[in-house]
């Protein structure tokens, strides 16, 4: 698949046809095939747009594969109380090979396979970032969103927040992993579930929730998944699942939980887009359980009864992506072949068709974008 990774440093090239000190042995194109969208909800264009220069904190990824996430469909829809740039190339789980960097960048060398996530940079230096949030810092600059994304063939993220992925790495299935595992992985840290203790997965067969099972599986948790339908309960089965609750057909899902995990989860994950489910599971986690937030649906407000939520002593948390060390990690279970991500690939020009899928809650596991078509 790839061509021409021989790493030779230091020797300027012939950028956008003026002289850089850019490192680089890659021919890099001044244009490239991308999806952009010029106004909310507006024609998603897959078409020729300039190839971006990384500054000199940056690395240039030629992305192979993107993952699609629930959130590039936000991004997409200009549903979050947070405005995006305009135009915007969405995209923020690529995985690809570093073809170029800035004369800051020493952590990465030309022709190593790089990741972009949604955390393209942060600001390093504020309380949040020194503590390691960075994804908490008010500066953060998001990719597919404040920074154009992964639905292009080259991209720009900073060094310092880009993934390192292993050089035996299938991209496509790795994509995924750069946000979808990591914020699930860094959710269940959140929680404080042990092994041997129920976890719930709220949406257990979408992008998110795939991943949540099996790494809720492999930091020994018993799992318990609720989503909708037959065709969610296969996937989360064949995940290594064990107990998936429909929330389509149970009458009453908060006593058909408890009653399976004798008396509720000691934690939720809700990555589901539905406010009604989150509300939900402050009902059905156990006495002094905690519920984590992570799912995004737009203006919700998660409802949680006072006296119960006291006297139950419960806990609510939100869980936001995770840091540079959480991505190693996930990464390192994946590569350990750990978890493995349910994917469908599909070329990048047919995106819409997975914002679509995406709206109707058809979609199993993850599709994933093939930037070469
Ligand atoms: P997805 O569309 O792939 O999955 C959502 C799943 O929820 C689907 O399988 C759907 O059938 C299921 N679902 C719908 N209604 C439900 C209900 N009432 N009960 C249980 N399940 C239900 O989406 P995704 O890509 O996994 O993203 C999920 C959400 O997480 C989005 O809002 C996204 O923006 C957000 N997100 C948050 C973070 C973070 O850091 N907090 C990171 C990534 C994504
Ligand atoms: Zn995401």
């Amino acid at each position: 698949m790839l061509r021409n990774t021989t790493v030779r440093l230091s020797r300027p090239m012939v950028f956008h046809g003026r002289l850089t000190r850019l490192q680089s042995t890659f021919t890099i194109p001044k244009t490239q095939k991308g999806v952009v969208f010029y106004e909310h909800g507006g024609e998603l264009l897959y078409k020729d747009i300039p190839v971006p220069k990384p500054k000199p904190n940056e690395i240039l990824v030629n992305v192979k594969y993107s993952g699609v996430c629930h959130t590039d469909l936000h991004a997409w829809k200009g549903d979050w109380p947070l405005a995006t740039k305009l135009p915007l190339v969405g995209g923020h789980e690529g995985a690809g090979v570093v073809v170029a960097k800035g004369k800051d960048v020493k952590n990465f060398e030309i022709g190593d396979y790089a990741g972009i996530k949604w955390l393209n940079s942060s600001c390093m230096s504020c309380e949040v970032c020194e503590q390691g949030h960075e994804s908490n810092c008010s500066h953060a600059d998001l990719s597919g969103y404040t920074h154009d994304g992964t639905f292009q063939q080259y991209a720009t993220a900073d060094a310092v927040q880009a993934a390192h992925i292993p050089k035996n790495a299938d991209l496509a299935q790795v994509a995924p992993i750069l946000c979808a595992g990591v914020t699930v992985y860094k959710a269940l840290k959140t929680s404080g579930a042990k092994p041997g203790q129920w976890v719930a997965i709220s949406g257990a067969a979408g992008g998110l929730g795939s991943l949540a099972v099996q790494y809720a599986k492999t930091m020994g948790l018993r799992v318990l998944g609720i989503d909708g339908g037959e065709r969610k309960e296969q996937l989360f089965k064949s995940l290594g699942g064990e107990v998936f609750i429909d929330f389509t057909k149970s009458k009453d899902i908060v006593s058909d939980i408890q009653e399976a995990t004798q008396g509720g989860p000691h934690a939720v994950i809700n990555v589901s887009v539905s406010d009604a489910a989150i509300s939900q599971s402050t009902k059905y986690v156990r006495p002094t359980g905690t519920v984590v937030l992570v799912g995004l649906p737009v203006k919700a407000v998660v409802k949680s009864e006072v006296f119960s939520h006291v006297v139950k002593s419960i806990n609510i948390k939100g869980s936001y992506v995770g840091n540079r060390a959480d991505t190693r990690e996930a990464i390192d279970f994946f590569s350990r072949g750990l978890v493995r991500s349910p994917i469908k690939i599909i070329g990048l020009s047919e995106l819409g068709k997975v914002y679509e899928m995406m709206e109707a809650g058809t979609i199993l596991g993850r599709y994933v974008v093939d930037t070469s078509r």
